[in-house]
Protein backbone atom coordinates (compact mmCIF):
# COMPACT_ATOMS: atom_id res chain seq x y z
CA UNK A 1 0.00 0.00 0.00
CA UNK A 2 1.03 3.19 -0.80
CA UNK A 3 1.85 5.92 2.32
CA UNK A 4 1.09 9.16 1.28
CA UNK A 5 3.82 11.38 0.49
CA UNK A 6 5.81 8.36 0.24
CA UNK A 7 8.77 7.77 -1.69
CA UNK A 8 11.65 5.56 -1.70
CA UNK A 9 15.30 6.60 -0.04
CA UNK A 10 18.04 6.65 -3.08
CA UNK A 11 20.22 4.05 -2.20
CA UNK A 12 23.35 4.66 -0.90
CA UNK A 13 25.75 3.43 -3.97
CA UNK A 14 25.94 6.67 -5.51
CA UNK A 15 28.19 8.40 -2.86
CA UNK A 16 31.27 9.64 -4.41
CA UNK A 17 34.14 9.21 -2.15
CA UNK A 18 35.32 11.97 -0.36
CA UNK A 19 39.02 11.60 -0.60
CA UNK A 20 39.38 11.26 -4.39
CA UNK A 21 39.73 7.94 -5.35
CA UNK A 22 40.73 6.02 -1.78
CA UNK A 23 39.05 4.53 0.23
CA UNK A 24 37.59 5.46 2.95
CA UNK A 25 37.96 2.46 6.19
CA UNK A 26 35.13 3.92 8.38
CA UNK A 27 32.29 2.14 8.08
CA UNK A 28 33.62 -1.13 7.16
CA UNK A 29 33.36 -4.41 9.08
CA UNK A 30 36.94 -5.96 10.34
CA UNK A 31 36.55 -8.12 8.02
CA UNK A 32 35.98 -5.06 5.42
CA UNK A 33 39.34 -3.40 6.49
CA UNK A 34 41.26 -6.42 5.60
CA UNK A 35 39.67 -7.42 2.66
CA UNK A 36 40.53 -3.84 1.47
CA UNK A 37 44.11 -3.81 2.17
CA UNK A 38 44.37 -7.37 0.83
CA UNK A 39 43.31 -5.74 -2.48
CA UNK A 40 45.61 -3.02 -1.90
CA UNK A 41 48.61 -5.75 -2.21
CA UNK A 42 49.08 -6.79 1.21
CA UNK A 43 49.33 -10.58 1.46
CA UNK A 44 46.67 -12.41 3.70
CA UNK A 45 49.07 -12.32 6.98
CA UNK A 46 50.29 -8.79 7.01
CA UNK A 47 46.37 -7.52 5.79
CA UNK A 48 45.02 -9.47 9.07
CA UNK A 49 47.96 -8.01 11.37
CA UNK A 50 47.10 -4.18 9.87
CA UNK A 51 43.49 -4.51 9.99
CA UNK A 52 43.34 -5.28 13.83
CA UNK A 53 45.98 -2.58 14.29
CA UNK A 54 44.32 0.54 12.20
CA UNK A 55 40.65 -0.70 13.75
CA UNK A 56 42.26 0.20 16.74
CA UNK A 57 43.85 3.11 15.91
CA UNK A 58 40.53 4.38 14.09
CA UNK A 59 38.15 3.26 16.70
CA UNK A 60 39.60 3.15 20.08
CA UNK A 61 42.04 6.35 19.59
CA UNK A 62 40.19 8.28 17.48
CA UNK A 63 43.23 8.44 14.68
CA UNK A 64 42.47 10.13 11.36
CA UNK A 65 46.08 10.07 9.92
CA UNK A 66 48.00 7.14 9.20
CA UNK A 67 51.16 8.78 10.22
CA UNK A 68 50.14 8.99 13.91
CA UNK A 69 49.41 4.92 14.06
CA UNK A 70 52.90 4.27 15.46
CA UNK A 71 52.63 0.47 15.25
CA UNK A 72 52.46 0.52 11.77
CA UNK A 73 55.99 0.44 10.26
CA UNK A 74 57.25 3.74 9.23
CA UNK A 75 57.84 2.86 5.64
CA UNK A 76 54.15 1.51 4.99
CA UNK A 77 52.64 4.72 6.43
CA UNK A 78 52.68 6.74 3.24
CA UNK A 79 51.40 3.32 1.07
CA UNK A 80 48.42 3.75 3.37
CA UNK A 81 47.44 7.45 3.30
CA UNK A 82 48.14 7.10 -0.99
CA UNK A 83 45.54 4.47 -0.88
CA UNK A 84 43.39 4.75 2.19
CA UNK A 85 41.70 7.68 4.13
CA UNK A 86 39.98 7.60 7.96
CA UNK A 87 37.21 9.91 7.07
CA UNK A 88 34.98 11.93 9.03
CA UNK A 89 31.60 14.26 8.29
CA UNK A 90 32.15 17.56 7.36
CA UNK A 91 31.61 20.18 10.02
CA UNK A 92 28.85 22.97 8.32
CA UNK A 93 27.50 24.39 11.70
CA UNK A 94 27.96 23.86 15.19
CA UNK A 95 25.58 25.24 17.95
CA UNK A 96 25.69 25.27 21.84
CA UNK A 97 22.36 25.66 23.04
CA UNK A 98 21.42 27.76 26.66
CA UNK A 99 20.84 24.08 27.95
CA UNK A 100 24.44 22.42 27.19
CA UNK A 101 23.14 20.56 24.55
CA UNK A 102 24.76 20.77 21.22
CA UNK A 103 23.99 20.57 17.87
CA UNK A 104 26.34 19.67 14.40
CA UNK A 105 24.85 20.21 10.98
CA UNK A 106 27.13 17.77 8.82
CA UNK A 107 27.91 17.43 4.69
CA UNK A 108 28.08 14.32 3.69
CA UNK A 109 31.08 13.59 0.57
CA UNK A 110 28.04 14.82 -1.26
CA UNK A 111 26.84 17.82 0.22
CA UNK A 112 23.94 16.08 1.76
CA UNK A 113 23.29 17.58 5.19
CA UNK A 114 21.84 15.94 8.08
CA UNK A 115 22.12 16.69 12.22
CA UNK A 116 23.14 15.13 15.35
CA UNK A 117 22.61 16.20 18.46
CA UNK A 118 24.71 15.64 21.89
CA UNK A 119 22.16 16.44 24.94
CA UNK A 120 24.31 16.78 28.51
CA UNK A 121 22.90 15.42 31.65
CA UNK A 122 23.99 14.67 35.44
CA UNK A 123 24.54 11.13 34.69
CA UNK A 124 24.61 10.74 31.33
CA UNK A 125 25.58 12.20 27.68
CA UNK A 126 23.35 11.36 24.51
CA UNK A 127 24.38 11.00 20.93
CA UNK A 128 20.78 11.60 19.21
CA UNK A 129 22.41 10.14 15.88
CA UNK A 130 20.58 9.96 12.26
CA UNK A 131 19.51 7.62 9.92
CA UNK A 132 18.79 9.25 6.92
CA UNK A 133 18.94 12.15 5.25
CA UNK A 134 15.52 13.41 5.68
CA UNK A 135 12.67 10.45 6.52
CA UNK A 136 10.02 10.12 3.62
CA UNK A 137 7.60 9.21 6.59
CA UNK A 138 5.67 12.12 7.05
CA UNK A 139 4.60 12.14 10.41
CA UNK A 140 2.44 15.65 10.97
CA UNK A 141 4.79 16.28 13.90
CA UNK A 142 7.91 15.93 12.64
CA UNK A 143 10.13 19.11 10.72
CA UNK A 144 12.26 16.11 9.44
CA UNK A 145 8.84 14.55 7.69
CA UNK A 146 8.64 17.68 5.50
CA UNK A 147 12.03 17.63 4.29
CA UNK A 148 11.66 16.44 0.85
CA UNK A 149 15.72 15.21 -0.28
CA UNK A 150 16.33 11.78 1.17
CA UNK A 151 18.77 9.26 0.99
CA UNK A 152 19.69 7.09 3.09
CA UNK A 153 23.38 7.91 5.44
CA UNK A 154 26.20 4.97 4.80
CA UNK A 155 27.25 2.63 8.24
CA UNK A 156 30.08 5.01 7.48
CA UNK A 157 28.35 8.26 7.71
CA UNK A 158 26.46 6.79 10.88
CA UNK A 159 29.63 5.77 12.51
CA UNK A 160 31.25 8.82 11.38
CA UNK A 161 28.51 10.75 13.89
CA UNK A 162 29.69 8.61 16.83
CA UNK A 163 33.73 9.35 15.69
CA UNK A 164 32.60 13.00 15.78
CA UNK A 165 31.60 13.45 18.70
CA UNK A 166 34.37 12.17 20.32
CA UNK A 167 36.67 14.52 18.87
CA UNK A 168 34.20 17.24 19.71
CA UNK A 169 34.07 16.16 23.26
CA UNK A 170 37.72 15.94 23.37
CA UNK A 171 37.37 12.66 24.65
CA UNK A 172 39.68 10.27 23.14
CA UNK A 173 42.03 8.27 25.48
CA UNK A 174 45.16 10.88 25.60
CA UNK A 175 48.21 10.05 25.43
CA UNK A 176 51.32 9.85 23.74
CA UNK A 177 50.28 9.66 19.80
CA UNK A 178 53.02 11.62 18.06
CA UNK A 179 56.54 9.69 20.10
CA UNK A 180 57.45 6.53 19.78
CA UNK A 181 58.48 4.93 15.95
CA UNK A 182 57.11 1.53 16.28
CA UNK A 183 55.73 -0.71 18.69
CA UNK A 184 54.27 2.18 20.83
CA UNK A 185 53.04 -0.17 23.45
CA UNK A 186 49.94 2.40 24.51
CA UNK A 187 49.50 0.18 27.88
CA UNK A 188 50.90 3.39 30.83
CA UNK A 189 50.67 5.94 27.82
CA UNK A 190 46.73 7.22 27.96
CA UNK A 191 43.84 6.96 30.02
CA UNK A 192 40.28 6.82 29.11
CA UNK A 193 39.03 9.29 31.08
CA UNK A 194 36.21 11.61 31.22
CA UNK A 195 33.63 9.78 29.67
CA UNK A 196 31.23 12.11 28.50
CA UNK A 197 29.36 10.52 25.27
CA UNK A 198 28.10 7.07 27.10
CA UNK A 199 24.41 6.95 25.47
CA UNK A 200 23.27 6.58 21.59
CA UNK A 201 19.80 6.78 20.63
CA UNK A 202 19.24 6.00 16.70
CA UNK A 203 16.55 9.66 16.84
CA UNK A 204 17.94 11.92 14.96
CA UNK A 205 16.63 12.43 11.38
CA UNK A 206 15.42 9.47 9.82
CA UNK A 207 13.55 6.06 10.37
CA UNK A 208 16.29 3.42 11.17
CA UNK A 209 13.84 0.64 9.89
CA UNK A 210 14.27 1.65 6.59
CA UNK A 211 17.95 1.74 6.50
CA UNK A 212 18.42 -1.58 8.18
CA UNK A 213 21.90 -2.88 6.90
CA UNK A 214 23.79 0.39 6.84
CA UNK A 215 21.87 0.99 10.52
CA UNK A 216 23.02 -2.36 11.77
CA UNK A 217 26.41 -2.13 10.32
CA UNK A 218 26.99 1.45 11.72
CA UNK A 219 26.05 0.01 15.60
CA UNK A 220 27.74 -3.21 15.05
CA UNK A 221 31.09 -1.09 15.09
CA UNK A 222 29.76 1.05 17.84
CA UNK A 223 29.28 -1.91 19.84
CA UNK A 224 32.66 -3.39 18.77
CA UNK A 225 34.86 -4.30 21.98
CA UNK A 226 38.01 -3.83 20.23
CA UNK A 227 36.87 0.15 19.50
CA UNK A 228 34.05 2.46 20.24
CA UNK A 229 32.71 -0.79 22.92
CA UNK A 230 29.32 1.10 23.40
CA UNK A 231 26.95 -2.09 25.39
CA UNK A 232 24.00 -2.60 23.44
CA UNK A 233 21.96 -1.67 26.84
CA UNK A 234 23.22 2.07 26.23
CA UNK A 235 22.06 1.99 22.56
CA UNK A 236 18.64 2.98 21.69
CA UNK A 237 16.63 2.66 18.13
CA UNK A 238 13.89 4.38 17.78
CA UNK A 239 10.95 2.90 15.20
CA UNK A 240 7.69 4.78 14.03
CA UNK A 241 6.30 1.26 13.54
CA UNK A 242 8.48 -0.69 10.97
CA UNK A 243 7.18 -3.97 11.91
CA UNK A 244 8.40 -6.15 9.22
CA UNK A 245 11.88 -5.21 10.38
CA UNK A 246 11.54 -5.19 14.41
CA UNK A 247 12.39 -8.77 15.31
CA UNK A 248 15.21 -8.74 13.37
CA UNK A 249 16.23 -5.19 14.83
CA UNK A 250 15.97 -7.67 17.93
CA UNK A 251 17.85 -10.21 17.29
CA UNK A 252 20.50 -8.88 14.88
CA UNK A 253 21.13 -5.89 16.47
CA UNK A 254 20.01 -6.17 19.95
CA UNK A 255 20.10 -2.97 21.19
CA UNK A 256 16.73 -1.36 23.24
CA UNK A 257 13.97 -0.61 21.48
CA UNK A 258 11.84 2.75 21.37
CA UNK A 259 8.49 3.07 19.23
CA UNK A 260 6.95 6.13 18.36
CA UNK A 261 3.32 5.42 18.85
CA UNK A 262 1.68 8.73 19.67
CA UNK A 263 -1.73 7.69 19.52
CA UNK A 264 -4.13 5.19 20.81
CA UNK A 265 -6.44 5.20 17.85
CA UNK A 266 -6.67 3.98 14.43
CA UNK A 267 -8.46 7.55 13.27
CA UNK A 268 -5.76 9.62 15.43
CA UNK A 269 -2.72 7.67 14.47
CA UNK A 270 -3.52 7.10 10.52
CA UNK A 271 -3.29 11.37 11.11
CA UNK A 272 -0.15 12.03 12.98
CA UNK A 273 1.93 9.16 12.04
CA UNK A 274 0.83 7.71 8.22
CA UNK A 275 2.63 4.42 8.48
CA UNK A 276 -0.08 3.65 10.88
CA UNK A 277 -2.09 3.32 7.86
CA UNK A 278 0.25 0.36 6.29
CA UNK A 279 1.28 -1.30 9.89
CA UNK A 280 -1.74 -0.84 12.57
CA UNK A 281 -2.09 -0.52 16.28
CA UNK A 282 -1.97 -4.10 17.05
CA UNK A 283 0.06 -5.29 14.60
CA UNK A 284 2.58 -3.15 16.09
CA UNK A 285 1.90 -3.80 19.74
CA UNK A 286 2.54 -7.92 18.67
CA UNK A 287 5.66 -6.96 17.37
CA UNK A 288 6.52 -5.07 20.97
CA UNK A 289 5.34 -8.20 22.85
CA UNK A 290 7.58 -10.61 20.26
CA UNK A 291 10.56 -8.55 20.26
CA UNK A 292 13.66 -10.34 21.37
CA UNK A 293 15.26 -9.31 24.44
CA UNK A 294 12.66 -7.44 25.90
CA UNK A 295 11.50 -7.98 29.78
CA UNK A 296 11.24 -6.19 32.78
CA UNK A 297 14.85 -5.37 32.86
CA UNK A 298 14.63 -3.93 29.76
CA UNK A 299 11.69 -2.14 28.56
CA UNK A 300 10.35 -1.17 25.71
CA UNK A 301 10.04 2.61 25.43
CA UNK A 302 7.24 3.74 24.18
CA UNK A 303 7.17 7.34 22.82
CA UNK A 304 4.22 9.47 23.04
CA UNK A 305 4.58 13.09 21.72
CA UNK A 306 1.73 15.19 23.53
CA UNK A 307 -0.39 17.46 21.09
CA UNK A 308 -2.61 19.58 22.27
CA UNK A 309 -6.60 18.22 22.15
CA UNK A 310 -5.38 15.77 19.68
CA UNK A 311 -4.39 12.69 21.59
CA UNK A 312 -4.00 14.01 25.03
CA UNK A 313 -7.13 13.34 27.02
CA UNK A 314 -7.89 11.19 30.32
CA UNK A 315 -9.41 8.30 28.05
CA UNK A 316 -6.98 8.25 25.53
CA UNK A 317 -4.12 8.16 28.82
CA UNK A 318 -6.31 5.30 29.95
CA UNK A 319 -6.45 3.56 26.64
CA UNK A 320 -2.79 3.69 26.70
CA UNK A 321 -2.76 1.89 29.81
CA UNK A 322 -5.08 -0.96 28.51
CA UNK A 323 -3.47 -1.68 25.79
CA UNK A 324 0.16 -1.75 27.52
CA UNK A 325 -1.70 -4.45 30.01
CA UNK A 326 -3.63 -6.17 27.18
CA UNK A 327 -0.50 -7.46 25.04
CA UNK A 328 1.39 -7.74 28.64
CA UNK A 329 4.27 -5.23 27.31
CA UNK A 330 7.29 -4.71 29.70
CA UNK A 331 6.86 -1.09 28.90
CA UNK A 332 7.82 2.65 30.12
CA UNK A 333 6.52 5.38 28.79
CA UNK A 334 7.73 8.37 27.31
CA UNK A 335 5.87 11.53 27.39
CA UNK A 336 7.26 13.94 24.43
CA UNK A 337 6.01 17.56 24.92
CA UNK A 338 5.65 18.93 21.07
CA UNK A 339 8.63 20.71 19.87
CA UNK A 340 7.01 23.41 17.56
CA UNK A 341 8.65 24.28 14.11
CA UNK A 342 7.42 26.67 11.61
CA UNK A 343 4.36 26.17 9.91
CA UNK A 344 3.52 22.92 12.49
CA UNK A 345 -0.02 22.33 12.51
CA UNK A 346 -0.63 21.58 16.25
CA UNK A 347 0.25 22.89 19.48
CA UNK A 348 1.62 21.66 22.72
CA UNK A 349 -0.77 20.26 25.10
CA UNK A 350 -0.57 22.53 28.47
CA UNK A 351 1.82 21.75 31.45
CA UNK A 352 -1.26 20.57 33.69
CA UNK A 353 -2.56 18.26 30.81
CA UNK A 354 0.46 16.81 30.32
CA UNK A 355 0.99 15.99 34.50
CA UNK A 356 -2.23 14.88 34.37
CA UNK A 357 -1.76 12.60 31.58
CA UNK A 358 1.21 11.39 33.14
CA UNK A 359 -0.35 10.61 36.68
CA UNK A 360 -3.12 8.45 35.46
CA UNK A 361 -0.68 6.19 33.63
CA UNK A 362 1.53 6.20 37.16
CA UNK A 363 -1.16 5.01 38.91
CA UNK A 364 -1.79 2.08 36.82
CA UNK A 365 2.08 1.26 37.67
CA UNK A 366 3.67 2.30 34.46
CA UNK A 367 7.02 4.81 34.70
CA UNK A 368 5.73 7.78 32.53
CA UNK A 369 8.31 10.51 32.48
CA UNK A 370 8.02 13.71 30.95
CA UNK A 371 11.29 13.87 28.87
CA UNK A 372 12.54 17.47 29.24
CA UNK A 373 12.88 19.49 25.96
CA UNK A 374 16.45 20.48 25.13
CA UNK A 375 17.87 22.46 23.23
CA UNK A 376 14.90 24.12 21.40
CA UNK A 377 16.49 27.32 21.15
CA UNK A 378 18.90 26.02 18.70
CA UNK A 379 15.99 23.39 17.26
CA UNK A 380 17.75 20.64 18.38
CA UNK A 381 14.49 19.20 20.14
CA UNK A 382 13.05 16.00 19.31
CA UNK A 383 11.41 16.40 15.63
CA UNK A 384 13.16 19.76 15.27
CA UNK A 385 15.58 18.45 12.55
CA UNK A 386 16.26 19.35 9.18
CA UNK A 387 18.96 20.38 6.88
CA UNK A 388 20.16 23.66 6.08
CA UNK A 389 18.40 24.96 2.93
CA UNK A 390 15.06 24.73 4.63
CA UNK A 391 16.34 25.96 7.98
CA UNK A 392 14.45 28.71 9.81
CA UNK A 393 16.23 31.74 9.59
CA UNK A 394 17.25 33.80 12.85
CA UNK A 395 14.19 35.91 12.38
CA UNK A 396 11.75 32.74 12.66
CA UNK A 397 13.35 31.81 15.96
CA UNK A 398 12.88 34.77 17.46
CA UNK A 399 9.20 34.82 16.28
CA UNK A 400 8.69 31.04 18.31
CA UNK A 401 10.88 32.03 21.15
CA UNK A 402 8.31 35.30 21.30
CA UNK A 403 5.58 33.06 20.35
CA UNK A 404 6.46 30.65 23.45
CA UNK A 405 7.13 33.53 25.90
CA UNK A 406 3.68 34.88 24.91
CA UNK A 407 1.96 31.54 25.86
CA UNK A 408 3.62 31.15 28.98
CA UNK A 409 2.81 34.97 29.96
N1 LIG B 1 12.09 8.13 12.94
C1 LIG B 1 12.19 7.56 14.24
C2 LIG B 1 13.25 8.21 15.10
C3 LIG B 1 13.44 9.70 15.02
S1 LIG B 1 12.33 10.78 15.80
C4 LIG B 1 10.86 7.63 14.95
O1 LIG B 1 9.97 8.30 14.47
O2 LIG B 1 10.72 6.96 15.96
C5 LIG B 1 12.56 10.68 17.55
C6 LIG B 1 11.26 10.93 18.33
O3 LIG B 1 10.85 12.31 18.27
C7 LIG B 1 10.10 10.13 17.79
O4 LIG B 1 9.35 9.55 18.82
C8 LIG B 1 9.30 11.19 17.09
O5 LIG B 1 7.97 10.81 16.92
C9 LIG B 1 9.46 12.36 18.00
N2 LIG B 1 9.09 13.65 17.41
C10 LIG B 1 9.06 13.98 16.11
N3 LIG B 1 8.67 15.27 15.94
C11 LIG B 1 8.46 15.76 17.18
C12 LIG B 1 8.07 17.05 17.67
N4 LIG B 1 7.86 18.06 16.86
N5 LIG B 1 7.96 17.20 19.01
C13 LIG B 1 8.24 16.17 19.84
N6 LIG B 1 8.62 14.95 19.44
C14 LIG B 1 8.73 14.74 18.12
FE1 LIG C 1 10.39 10.25 10.15
FE2 LIG C 1 10.44 9.71 12.79
FE3 LIG C 1 9.94 12.22 11.88
FE4 LIG C 1 8.13 10.27 11.54
S1 LIG C 1 8.86 11.12 13.50
S2 LIG C 1 8.76 11.78 9.99
S3 LIG C 1 9.43 8.49 11.18
S4 LIG C 1 11.85 11.07 11.65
Amino acid sequence: MQIPGHIDPVTTGTVPLRGGNRVDLVGLTREGVRAALEEAGLDAKAAKLRAKQIWHWIYHRGVTDFDAMTDIAKAMRPWLTERFIVGRPTVREAQLSNDGTRKWLLAAADGQEYEMVFIPDADRGTLCVSSQVGCTLNCRFCHTGTMRLVRNLTAGEIVGQVLLARDALGEWPKGNMAGGDQDDDEAGHYTADGRMLTNIVMMGMGEPLYNFDEVKGALKIVMDGDGLALSKRRITLSTSGVVPMMARAGEEIGVNLAVSLHAVSKEIRDEIVPLNRKYGIEELLEACAAYPGANNARRITFEYVMLKDKNDSDADARELVRLIKQYRLPAKVNLIPFNPWPGAPYECSSPERVRAFSNLIFEAGISAPVRTPRGRDIMAACGQLKSAATRPSRAELDRIAAEKQAALG
